[in-house]
């Protein structure tokens, strides 16, 4: 069919949306909003009518946010169990990262890298010792991350392992998730994001996640032009999928005896959300190339990086790689202030101690819908077991209702997951949400 174009001259108005796109907005009920000006209903309909389709929402909106809750326009405030997909680990609008924010807009928002700037060195020196590596390259969002990550193996799989010219590998895990750019989706299991996406990039496999033997078996095969091992230390996405005890350092040892690097993917599972400041502490193993994003800057604007070694990271020379915006100072700012605030209010332990607190609370929960809990620090899953024509989507407006925001993932996963700031007691009204829901369904 060829596509429809509109017209310069005398085009016409918008029409209004079509009753059926209001389907995902009829639980949202009509009233006067008392944060900002857009109703809900509005707001939902609005994206509608012109945004792009590419995501599901659960019909709420989010007007205003504090620490683990945030608030609907008409005032009714709500748990937030996603924290933005684990960005938010540090609490919404922490003052101390907004405040870093805006002193820094105030002062110098945005230098390229044809200069150098007084923020970015600090932040530089920062980061690599908050973390253990010797070098970082700044980026933007988590994909962007991932797709340096790619580059640098390669490169440094030609410059020093001497992989011959167009034949490096990269491997990646089943299940995985990395992001949403073509070379990324190459490497996915998951046809929603693959399919209709295609040509795909050469030069990357897939071995099954959490099974080193299957590792092994595609180094066995083909070490010499293997650049990369990208993997997630528990997946997120997936469904919080967190592997066997030993996965990780069996798989660091594997590409150490192959020359392959190690490249962990902690952009979710990082900064504190499983109970250790990385997801790969729990195993001790240190990746050769570590990729963070999300609560690198806490929500308050896109950050991510790739750290890793000198010998490694200087294979990238000047003009081969780079983002307008990476390594801002605003970025700068903003992500020093969030690390601080990891330190300070020992948020690694506090995820430690209440997801092994939340985890047993939850198993008390005797329901055949609630087939079984499993997680790591404050990233958690439950998964569903459809029953009576209701799913996890509906488990997920039931709490909703209750005020507490959580997704499904994969249908039948729902992901668990406040920011790591939630108080005790908040925790606890949390899960007598939660357990009121399994009641009653
Ligand atoms: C979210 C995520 C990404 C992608 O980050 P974006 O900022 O959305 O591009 C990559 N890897 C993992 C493990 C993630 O959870």
């Amino acid at each position: 069919m060829p596509i429809k174009r509109f017209a310069v001259e005398g085009a016409k108005k918008t029409k209004k949306p079509k009753k059926s796109s209001t389907t995902k907005t009829a639980r949202v009920v009509a009233k006067k909003p008392t944060v900002g000006k857009i109703s809900s209903v509005k707001a939902i309909q609005l994206e509608e009518q012109y945004g792009a389709h590419n995501y599901h929402p659960l019909p709420v909106v989010i007007a205003k946010a504090k620490g683990a809750k945030v608030w609907d326009p008409e005032g009714k405030v709500y748990f937030d169990f996603l924290s933005a997909y684990s960005a938010v680990n540090q609490g919404h609008c922490h003052p101390k990262i907004v405040k870093a924010m805006i002193e820094q807009a105030q002062t110098c928002c945005l230098t390229s890298r044809a200069f150098y700037n007084n923020k970015l060195g600090e932040y530089e020196r920062f980061v690599t010792e908050f973390f253990g590596f010797e070098m970082v390259l700044p980026m933007n969002s988590g994909a962007e991350a991932v797709e340096t990550a790619m580059k640098i193996s390669r490169k440094w799989g030609y410059e020093k392992k001497g992989i011959p010219t167009n034949k490096a590998v990269i491997l990646f895990a089943t299940e995985n998730f990395h992001g949403r750019t073509i070379s990324i989706i190459t490497a996915s299991t998951d046809p929603d994001c693959k399919s209709g996406f295609g040509p795909y990039t050469p030069g990357i496999e897939v071995v099954k996640y959490n099974d080193h033997k299957s590792l092994e078996e595609a180094l066995n095969k083909n070490s010499k032009n293997i650049a990369a091992f990208i993997v997630e230390p528990i997946q997120g996405e997936a469904g919080v999928l967190v592997p066997d005890d030993g996965y990780l350092k069996k798989c660091f040892d594997l590409c150490k005896k192959h020359n392959v690097l190690f490249v962990a993917d902690e952009i979710q599972t990082g900064i504190a959300r499983t109970g250790r400041l990385l997801a790969c502490d729990w195993e001790k193993v240190k990746p050769d190339m570590l990729i963070l994003g999300k609560a690198l800057s806490a929500g308050v604007y896109p950050v991510s990086a790739v750290l890793t070694s000198k010998e490694v990271m200087l294979c990238i020379k000047p003009g081969e790689h780079g983002s307008t915006y990476g390594g801002n100072p605003i970025a700068c700012a903003v992500a020093m202030a969030a690390l601080k605030v990891v330190r300070e209010e020992r948020l690694s332990e506090k995820a430690d101690e209440m997801g092994d607190y939340f985890r047993k609370e939850l198993k008390k929960i005797k329901h055949p819908m609630l087939k079984l809990v499993r997680g790591k620090g404050l990233l958690n899953a439950i998964i569903i077991e459809p029953k009576d024509g209701k799913e996890a989507w509906d488990v997920c407006m039931m709490l909703r209702d209750k005020g507490l925001l959580c997704k499904p993932t994969h249908r039948h996963i729902i992901r668990l997951a406040p920011p790591l700031v939630i108080s005790k007691s908040d925790l606890d009204k949390s899960l007598e949400i939660i357990k009121s829901v399994f009641n009653e369904i």
